[in-house]
């Protein structure tokens, strides 16, 4: 009898660890966000763009490469895609997704599950995969169509949340630069 008790409380402490515990997907080196949550795809990213100004396609491209020579690969296609990227002025953006602001230069919606936590320093941070994208940049707001298009397509593959540093592509708020800073690299790269 005393036995058979001390075996049920067993089989109960270890349930409850099982349902509490968080599983660590992983080790993080650097972390150059303002939110806590990064994501990654365990599938290809197979883009289909489409755009009415041909320079808007081209930076889209031209993004796409630099986040590929960073080691997030992706690639064009026609069909069998797993991810959009529509280049329009706001009125054709805003009919196929409501929810953009007037003002955004571009904007990204993902679809993620949470999988588990990476561990960064002493800290955790939440781990999502993503499943599909759909980025806009929106032709006639952006005055920088590489870095803004660049910018979305590090939200779709996984980098939540915005740099604070002003120099850098994820940066919250439209700026100049055309090109990943290390940082903006580090970030996502070491998820992938
Ligand atoms: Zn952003």
């Amino acid at each position: 009898m005393r036995k058979k008790i001390t075996l049920t409380l067993l089989v109960i402490s270890l349930l409850t660890v099982a349902v509490f515990a968080v599983a660590i997907i992983g080790t993080l080196s650097y972390w150059y966000s303002n939110s806590s949550s990064i994501g990654f795809w365990t599938t290809p990213r197979k883009i289909y763009l489409s755009y009415s100004i041909s320079s808007a396609g081209t930076a889209a491209r031209n993004a796409a490469t630099q986040w590929t020579n960073a080691g997030v690969s992706s690639s064009f296609v026609t069909s069998g895609s797993s991810m959009t990227f529509a280049c329009y002025p706001y009125d054709t953006c805003v009919q196929l997704e409501p929810s953009i602001p007037t003002d955004a230069a571009g904007y990204t919606s993902s679809s993620t599950t949470y999988v588990g936590d990476f561990e960064y320093g002493s800290t955790y941070k939440r781990g999502y995969e993503v499943l599909g994208a759909f980025c806009y940049l929106i032709t006639d707001v952006s005055t920088n169509y590489i870095g803004d298009c660049a910018h979305e397509l590090g939200h779709a593959f996984g980098w939540m949340g915005h740099s604070t540093n002003s120099s850098d592509i994820m940066y919250a708020y439209a700026n100049s630069p055309t090109t990943l800073t290390t940082r903006d690299k580090n970030h996502l790269n070491q998820v992938y």
